[in-house]
């Protein structure tokens, strides 16, 4: 059984649903980066503060149910708007925060039995992972899938506003100095486009056992 499981791509391919199902299978801790990258992205913008003074002095703490912590405070749900998405993008360019954010990640993984999401897992964070996936879809697929998610959450959306921000990341994310999103050369490339997600949970697990 692999140990360690790394799995990278754009936004909205589905990357987090399909992991917590997965490491709810394995019986595995499920460790959601991006949403470190949030909580840099919230601090930044709700103190005004420069990246730099904001990733001295942090505390992020991700619960085994999900919940995002900030300091202290809970914010698993602030960090979902659209402004911290942008956000997130942003700080994330900054070595500063990747060198802290990766320090952390990897002590978080170093027990083992972890299923990791993100950008540069497989590339940067955890190079030895036992697994590796990158999983992708089409822009139009991956805007429709975040405007069902944003609507049942009560978001107010707008498909193309979505799918332009969505085109941004990936061009943000993929053209970054540090770090870039890409797909490392040993990982397994899992296109969703038109797979459900226990399709792509089920290839996972093959792919796992
Ligand atoms: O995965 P999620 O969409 O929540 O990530 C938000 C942003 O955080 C991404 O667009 C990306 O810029 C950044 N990120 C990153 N490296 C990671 C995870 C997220 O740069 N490992």
């Amino acid at each position: 059984m692999k140990k360690i499981i790394a799995v990278d791509g754009p936004a909205g391919a589905g990357k987090s649903t399909v992991s917590k199902i997965v490491a709810a299978r394995l019986g595995y801790t499920y460790i959601d980066t991006g949403a470190m990258y949030r909580a840099v992205a919230l601090k930044v913008l709700e103190s005004g503060k420069s990246v730099e003074a904001v990733t001295q002095d942090i505390e992020i703490k991700l619960d085994t149910s999900g919940k995002v912590f900030l300091d202290g405070r809970e914010v698993t749900k602030e960090i979902r708007t659209p402004e911290v998405s942008r956000g997130a993008s942003d700080v994330a360019k900054f070595g500063v925060v990747r060198k802290k954010l990766t320090e952390l990640q990897r002590e978080m993984a170093a027990q083992g039995s972890v299923i990791m999401d993100g950008r540069d897992i497989g590339t940067q964070v955890l190079p030895n992972a036992d697994l590796k996936i990158f999983l992708t879809a089409s822009v139009e697929e991956r805007a429709r899938r975040r405007f069902a998610e944003l609507k049942e959450k009560n978001f107010a959306a707008d498909f193309e506003q979505i799918k332009k921000e969505i085109s941004l990341r990936d061009k943000q994310d993929s053209e970054r100095e540090i770090a870039p999103l890409a797909k490392a050369e040993d990982a397994v490339l899992l296109d969703s486009t038109s797979l459900t997600i226990e399709q792509v949970v089920a290839e996972i697990l093959r792919l796992a056992r």
